[in-house]
């Protein structure tokens, strides 16, 4: 799919300006040349709730969202309430469409997605992949946590990309960060986190398809453990069919 004109300036832009700046910096560049259509979405993990502290504490004019997909930890419900108590902003919640979630319950039962990968990735589709469409739609810039050293495949991407699926820019203001800084960063602002990254949880997704890992394992080691390591993306990030 090809880029649009505005996006395409826009693009240009951000690569000239944001690849080296802070976080911070980053996010208030960010907002000075896109102005609206600027949204974060948050899963409660810990680079996630460095960046939701960045935008609240300052007052950035980006809209923070969480997809529930309704099968997620209690810690993670946990995290999600203390976050809205420590910063009194709105975090909006997007939700599965009934109508489809019903109808794959109603045939395949809760559990489907052990069965095959397509199982799975129709529950993710469902869950995940159709309520996030909704939530770009019509939006200039998608901000997320995402760290170069997280996995194989994406240390070959950027800071700043455009995501064709989606129509829009994609910016990562923690890409270059550490896990060690990233934890370092939520120990001196006392910012809210998930309990099971104490216990084992590197990444946390939903709560029947996230295990712990042993330490020095990979980090994704810990979604979908059941799968090939190459099946293993949920359609969040890869470009929308
Ligand atoms: S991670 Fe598991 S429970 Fe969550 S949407 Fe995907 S398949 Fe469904």
């Amino acid at each position: 799919m090809e880029i649009h004109t505005e996006g395409s300036l826009l693009l240009h832009e951000l690569t000239q300006e944001l690849p080296g700046l802070t976080a911070l910096d980053g996010l208030q560049a960010l907002v000075s040349h896109a102005g609206e259509g600027l949204v974060f979405s948050t899963s409660f993990g810990w680079e996630d709730q460095v960046i939701t502290h960045l935008i609240f504490e300052n007052n950035l004019p980006i809209k923070v969202f969480t997809l529930d997909t309704g099968r997620m930890f209690p810690e993670t419900y946990y995290v999600w309430a203390r976050t809205l108590e420590r910063y009194g902003r709105e975090i909006e919640a997007y939700y599965p469409q009934a109508e489809a979630l019903q109808r794959m319950i109603s045939q395949k039962g809760p559990s489907s997605f052990y069965e095959s990968v397509d199982n799975r990735k129709e529950c993710c589709g469902i869950r995940k992949v159709e309520p996030l469409n909704r939530a770009l739609e019509g939006q200039q810039c998608w901000i997320t946590g995402i760290r170069a050293e997280q996995s194989a495949n994406r240390q070959d991407m950027v800071s700043v990309e455009w995501d064709a699926g989606h129509q829009l820019v994609k910016y990562h203001p923690l890409f270059q960060w550490t896990l060690k800084e990233v934890k370092e960063y939520v120990k001196q602002y006392n910012i809210p986190y998930n309990p099971l990254h104490d216990k084992g949880f590197p990444s946390i997704g939903c709560q029947p398809c996230t295990r712990a890992v042993a330490p020095g394992e990979d980090f994704r080691a810990g979604r979908w453990w059941w799968e090939d390591a190459s099946k293993k993306e949920c359609g969040l990030h890869d470009v929308k069919s």
